[in-house]
C-alpha cells in the first residue's frame, strides 16, 4: 500500500511513524510533511494547498489512500474532489466539516438530534446577543462561529467581560452555560456506518501549568484507558458518536470534545479530523497495525475492526517557540532531539525546518516530546525525562502534563497510584 498523509504537524508525524511501522505500507508519503516526517516518508510540496493540488500529490505519487491531517483541506472540500476521482480517502465529505467548521451548524445538529451539550443560543448581531446573554448565569461561555484554531472562545465571568467578548467575537456567536467537569477527547473512525472508537485522552489547552493563561492548539496530551471506565464509553458511543454517524453517514475522524459532568458526558465540540497533541500519544500506544484499518475505513469495511492499546499509558509533551500562543520568532536552532531519543522517547516534529544550522523551529509548537510507561505516573516521568535532554532559545512548555490523571485515579480509587 503506498499512503499519502496531508499536513505538516506533530498530528501527521506521528501517524506517517506509525504506519511506517506497517508491513502492509510499501511507501508512504507526506504534503507538505516537515523534518521529522522525512526520516520515515517522502515529503512532497502541497501545491497552493487546495483540494486540486493535493489531488495531483496523490494521482504523482499513485497513493492507494490519503490520510487528512488539518481540518482547512475538509472543509475546503478536499473528501469530495478525491472521491470524485476516485481516490481512496480518509476524513469526512464538505458537508459533514461543518460540524467543525461552525459552532452554529454544530449546535443545532446536537439539538436536532439530541445529542447532550450546553444549553445555548445562537445569535448573528449585537443586539440579539446582549438579548440572550440576560437569559445566562455567569460564567458564560461565548463561541465565535467559524474556525478559529482553538482562539475563538471566551469564558466571561461578569457582564462586562460578556459585552467586551461580544464585540471581540462577534457578530455571528453561539452563548452557552458554563459546565463543569473533565475534558475528555474521544475520537472514533468512522466508515459512514461503522465506528471504531479509539482509547480516550485528555489534552491541556491552556499554555501554563494549573490550566492558566491563554487557550493554545495544546500544550500536551496523554493517553489512558482509564481515562473513561467501558460504561461511559459505551454510553458516549450510543448517545453522541453513532447517533451522529447514523444522522450524517460520517466517514474519517470524529472527535468529540467532551465534558465529563455529573450529569454524564456533554458535547462540547465536534472537531472532523484527529486531535493535536492527541493522536500523538494514541499512535504511540496503539498495537494494532493502523494501515488495514484506516484501508477498511476507506472501503467501508470497518466492521471486522478492532483497535488494541499497549498497557499502561503514553504522554506527549509540547515544547513551544518563546512568545507562542502570541507572537514568537523562529529559526532558533534546536538541540538534543537525538538525546531525547536515547532515552527511549520518540519525538515528533510540529513546527520546525533544516535550516543552515541544522533542525531550527518553524511555528508555535515546535516538538511533541511523547513516551510509554507501564502506568500514567512512569509515563510522565519518561517524557519528562527527554524532555530535559531538548534546548531551543525560548523553548517553554507545561511541567504538568496528565497530572490532571493522576489527581482523577486517586479520587476515584483512593490510595491507587497513577
Ligand atoms: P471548544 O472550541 O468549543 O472546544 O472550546 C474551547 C475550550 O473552551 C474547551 O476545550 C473548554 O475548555 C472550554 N469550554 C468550551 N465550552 C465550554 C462550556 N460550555 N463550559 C465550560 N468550558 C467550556
Amino acid at each position: 500500500m503506498r499512503i499519502l498523509v496531508i499536513g505538516s504537524g506533530g498530528r501527521e508525524h506521528a501517524l506517517v511513524w506509525k504506519l511506517s511501522q506497517s508491513a502492509a505500507v510499501e511507501k508512504i508519503y507526506a504534503t507538505p510533511g516537515n523534518p521529522g516526517m522525512a526520516r520515515c516518508a517522502e515529503c512532497v510540496s502541497a501545491g497552493d494547498g487546495s483540494p486540486k493540488a493535493f489531488l495531483a500529490v496523490a494521482e504523482s505519487v499513485n497513493a492507494d489512500l490519503t490520510v487528512v491531517g488539518p481540518e482547512a483541506p475538509l472543509v475546503a472540500g478536499v473528501v469530495d474532489t478525491f472521491r470524485a476521482a476516485g481516490k481512496a480517502v480518509i476524513g469526512p465529505a464538505a458537508d459533514n466539516a461543518r460540524l467543525e467548521g461552525s459552532k452554529i451548524f454544530a449546535k443545532d445538529f446536537f439539538r436536532r438530534y439530541k445529542i447532550p451539550t450546553a444549553a445555548f443560543a445562537s445569535v448573528d448581531n449585537h443586539e440579539d446577543a446582549r438579548k440572550a446573554l440576560s437569559r445566562f448565569r455567569y460564567p458564560v461561555v461565548i463561541k465565535a462561529d467559524g474556525l478559529a484554531a482553538g482562539k475563538g472562545v471566551i469564558i466571561a465571568s461578569d457582564r462586562a467581560e460578556a459585552d467586551r467578548a461580544v464585540d471581540a467575537l462577534g457578530p455571528r456567536l453561539v452563548i452557552e452555560e458554563f459546565l463543569e467537569g473533565e475534558e475528555v477527547s474521544f475520537i472514533a473512525l468512522c466508515d459512514g456506518r461503522d465506528v471504531l472508537p479509539f482509547a480516550p485522552t485528555q489534552d491541556h489547552k491552556r499554555v501554563n501549568d494549573g490550566d492558566t493563561g491563554p487557550n493554545t492548539g495544546g500544550m500536551g496530551a496523554y493517553c489512558d484507558s482509564r481515562i473513561l471506565t467501558e460504561a461511559e464509553t459505551e454510553r458516549i458511543l450510543d448517545t453522541i458518536i453513532r447517533p451522529t454517524v447514523e444522522a450524517t453517514g460520517f466517514t474519517g475522524f470524529l472527535y468529540a470534545g467532551l465534558m465529563m459532568t455529573a450529569d454524564g458526558a456533554k458535547t462540547l465540540e465536534f472537531n472532523v479530523r484527529l486531535g493535536d497533541p492527541e493522536t500523538q500519544p494514541l499512535m504511540h500506544r496503539m498495537t494494532t497495525d493502523f494501515a488495514p484499518v484506516l484501508m477498511a475505513a476507506a472501503r467501508g469495511e470497518l466492521g471486522r475492526h478492532r483497535l488494541d492499546w499497549r498497557r499502561g499509558a503514553s504522554v506527549c509533551v509540547v515544547l513551544a517557540s518563546g512568545g507562542y500562543p502570541e507572537g514568537y520568532t523562529t529559526g532558533v536552532a534546536i538541540q538534543g532531539v537525538d538525546q531525547a531519543e536515547a532515552t527511549g522517547a520518540t519525538v515528533f516534529h510540529a513546527g520546525t525546518r533544516m535550516g543552515v544550522q541544522g533542525l531550527e523551529t518553524a511555528g508555535g509548537r515546535v516538538l511533541g516530546v511523547t513516551a510509554g510507561g507501564e502506568d500514567l505516573r512512569s509515563a510522565i516521568e519518561r517524557a519528562y525525562e527527554a524532555v530535559g535532554k531538548i534546548e531551543f532559545r525560548g523553548m517553554h512548555y507545561r511541567s504538568d502534563i496528565g497530572k490532571k490523571g493522576l489527581r482523577r485515579y486517586e479520587v476515584r480509587a483512593p490510595g491507587a497510584r497513577g
